[in-house]
C-alpha cells in the first residue's frame, strides 16, 4: 500500500486545485507508520513540479483527546505524533484534527486532559503545526470558538493553529448569511485571540440547518449557506489570505471535483 499515492497530486491537478489535504494512512484505522523515504521523495517532487501547496494532513477520525478511556487517549496522542512527524517530512503546513468529544460529560470535566494531551504532542514533535478544527457541536464534540480560545490561551506553542470549517460554523449556530452575525463573528475571533492563529479554512456548504449541531457537508452553493454567504465569507478582509480546502461530497460522494473548485474560485474577488 502506498501512503502517499501519486493520485493525490494527479487528482488535485485534474480538478483544478492548487492546495491539498491528505490522510496519512486510513482515516478509519489506528495503524500509522512513517512515510517510506522513496514515497516522500516522489511526493515532494510532484508537489514542486505542479506548484501545489500548502499541503495539510487530516488526522484520523477516531481521535478523541477528551476520551476517558486511557487506551483510546494513548492511541489518539500517538497517531497525532506520527502524523505530525510525517507532516514534517513532506513540509506539510500542519495536521488538522477534530479534538474529540466529552460524550456528555461536559467540557469542564475534560479540558485539562485535552490541554495535557496537546502539550505532550507538541513537546514530542517538531517542524509541523497541529491545527485544531472547530466543531458543529454534535454529541459533545469539542471545538466551539470559545473552547478553541481556551486551548490557545493555555498552550503558548506557536505551532498550535486553528482551522475554521464553514459548515461546522453554520451548524454550530453562526449565521454566515447575516451581515450583523458576521460582524459579531469577526469581532469574536479578535476577542478570543483566534484571528492570528488561523492558518486554513475548510470551505463547505452545509446540508443541515443553522444551529442544528449536525455535521453534514454539502457541495458549494447547494446547501443552506449558499453562494452569496460563502462569497462574503472568503472575502472577509481578515480571512482573505487563508488557503481554502474543500471537503464537499461532489458527485456520488467522490469528493471535491472540478465543478466545486471552479465555483470556489469564482467566489474570490
Ligand atoms: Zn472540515
Amino acid at each position: 500500500m502506498f501512503l502517499l499515492p501519486e493520485v493525490y497530486i494527479e487528482n488535485t491537478k485534474k480538478i483544478g486545485g492548487n492546495c491539498l489535504q491528505i490522510f496519512a494512512g486510513s482515516p478509519r484505522l489506528w495503524f500509522r507508520q512513517p512515510f517510506p523515504e522513496a514515497e516522500v521523495k516522489t511526493f515532494l517532487s510532484g508537489i514542486k513540479e505542479n506548484n501545489i501547496g500548502p499541503v495539510f494532513i487530516h488526522a484520523l477520525y477516531l481521535v478523541n483527546l477528551a476520551s476517558k478511556n486511557p487506551d483510546l487517549l494513548e492511541k489518539s496522542v500517538n497517531s497525532l505524533i506520527i502524523d505530525i512527524q510525517n507532516g514534517a517530512r513532506i513540509n506539510s503546513a500542519g495536521v488538522i484534527v477534530h479534538i474529540g468529544s466529552h460524550l456528555g460529560a461536559g467540557f469542564a470535566s475534560v479540558k485539562d486532559q485535552v490541554v495535557a494531551a496537546i502539550d505532550r504532542i507538541l513537546v514530542e514533535t517538531e517542524g509541523c503545526n497541529l491545527i485544531l478544527e472547530n466543531a458543529a457541536g454534535q454529541n459533545g464534540k469539542i471545538g466551539s470558538l470559545e473552547e478553541l480560545s481556551f486551548f490557545i490561551g493555555k498552550i503558548s506553542d506557536p505551532r498550535l493553529k486553528i482551522c475554521l470549517d464553514t459548515a461546522h460554523l453554520f451548524a454550530s449556530g453562526i449565521d454566515l448569511r447575516q451581515t450583523e452575525s458576521m460582524e459579531k463573528f469577526t469581532q469574536n475571533l479578535r476577542e478570543l485571540n483566534i484571528m492570528n492563529k488561523l492558518c486554513v479554512l475548510h470551505l463547505n456548504d452545509c446540508a443541515s440547518d443553522l444551529a442544528s449541531h449536525r455535521d453534514l457537508h454539502a457541495n458549494i452553493g447547494e446547501g443552506n449557506i449558499g453562494l452569496d454567504a460563502l462569497k462574503n465569507f472568503v472575502n472577509l478582509s481578515e480571512l482573505k489570505h487563508l488557503p481554502l480546502i474543500l471537503e464537499v461530497p461532489g458527485d456520488n460522494k467522490q469528493g471535491p471535483n472540478l465543478k466545486n473548485i471552479t465555483l470556489a474560485r469564482g467566489l474570490i474577488s
